[in-house]
């Protein structure tokens, strides 16, 4: 969920597993000495998200909790009953909006009293779905859509998405702890420095351990996937392109090459500012296919989907490469490399600058 469809970014020889198997289902493999790494199946192409528990002293700190299903509380239900009940939770940490990650707190905090961890951002993104699923589809937003060139299945798919996320979560509490970057978090006996990054959302939290080379990365950086990052109709200008190439160099200067990266899918590695290098390099890549495809002929960014993205795309999987490819286009209309040209039938196209 929320990754990019075709999965197109190669897995890099140069990162280091420690793992080569996820742990099994309902079970959990220690990353580090307290830290759990456990599973929770997505019913997706990417069928899978990462979960940690972290030592906490009388219990453990969850970091995520999977989609709001049936399935993955089955799946709770088998924690309960092993890893949780001599040692309860403590708190849910959860890393962003996006339902594979915050899907099952309101599930959780029925059973665990205890407070939710979020950054400011990500909660109220979270909310204002709640409180209002149909908001997308107001007429401006359809309009954003239909403008850039994007059919009509694909666009009454992506405005109806809110109701789609109130199926795949199941609530927040009223009430939330708010993380921000640069608070020191303890737990346990560890202290975490806390971090943000933009791109993939709006104000996704990080932890690092300094003192244990430990990085818990969320959705930002991953060994095998390419997190998607999508322009919203909300911010139909925005650059979440730049600010997630922002965030990656941010991390690069901020956190030492040696950490072992716990992640939100895919297996956790060494060698994180090696995978940052591959990341940066694949979003120049796909730039670079925008640029030769508007070169001498003007293209809207559904137009441009096919030149990006060259597997079969089904109706679900085409909104998320639309505004994948739109996070492109508006990063390189900043850049300078593409201008907007004009229009006769009410589609917005670019064209490469000279
Ligand atoms: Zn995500
Ligand atoms: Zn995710």
């Amino acid at each position: 969920m929320h990754t990019t469809p075709g999965l197109q970014s190669v897995h890099s020889a140069q990162l280091f597993l420690p793992h080569t198997e996820p742990p099994a289902p309902a079970r959990t493999i220690e990353v580090a000495p307290g830290i759990l790494w456990a599973r929770l199946t997505l019913p997706f192409r990417l069928d899978h998200v990462n979960i940690y528990f972290i030592d906490d002293g009388d219990g453990w700190t969850l970091i995520d909790t999977g989609l709001g299903s049936k399935t993955t509380q089955a799946a709770w239900q088998s924690l309960f009953d092993g890893l949780l009940r001599e040692r309860p939770l403590t708190r849910i940490l959860v890393t962003h909006f996006h339902p594979d990650h915050v899907g099952s707190a309101g599930f959780l905090l029925q059973r665990f009293d205890v407070p939710l961890y979020m950054s400011a951002t990500e909660y109220l993104q979270s909310l204002n779905i709640h409180l209002n699923p149909g908001a997308l589809e107001a007429e401006h937003y359809r309009l954003f859509y239909l403008e850039h060139g994007l059919d009509a299945e694909t666009t009454q798919r992506v405005v109806t998405s809110g109701h789609a996320y109130l199926k795949l979560t199941s609530g927040l509490p009223p009430v939330f702890h708010r993380l921000i970057a640069g608070d020191v978090l303890r737990i346990g006996a560890r202290e975490f420095d806390v971090l943000t990054g933009g791109g993939h959302s709006p104000e996704q939290i990080m932890l690092f351990s300094r003192a244990d080379r430990l990085f818990l990365a969320a959705d930002q950086v991953l060994a095998k996937i390419s997190p998607n990052v999508s322009v919203s109709a909300i911010d139909p200008e925005g650059n979440p392109l730049g600010y997630y190439l922002r965030s990656l160099d941010a991390l690069k200067q901020g956190i030492p090459a040696d950490v072992l990266v716990l992640p939100g899918h895919n297996l956790p590695f060494y060698g994180m500012h090696t995978r940052i290098d591959e990341l940066v390099a694949h979003h120049r890549a796909r730039c670079d296919r925008i640029l030769q495809a508007c070169r001498s002929v003007p293209r809207s960014a559904a137009e441009l989907v096919p030149f990006v993205f060259t597997l079969n795309l089904d109706p679900h999987q085409m909104g998320f490469a639309f505004s994948e490819v739109l996070a492109h286009v508006n990063y390189m209309l900043r850049q300078g490399e593409l201008k907007p040209t004009a229009s006769t039938d009410g589609i917005r196209r670019v064209v490469a600058k000279p």
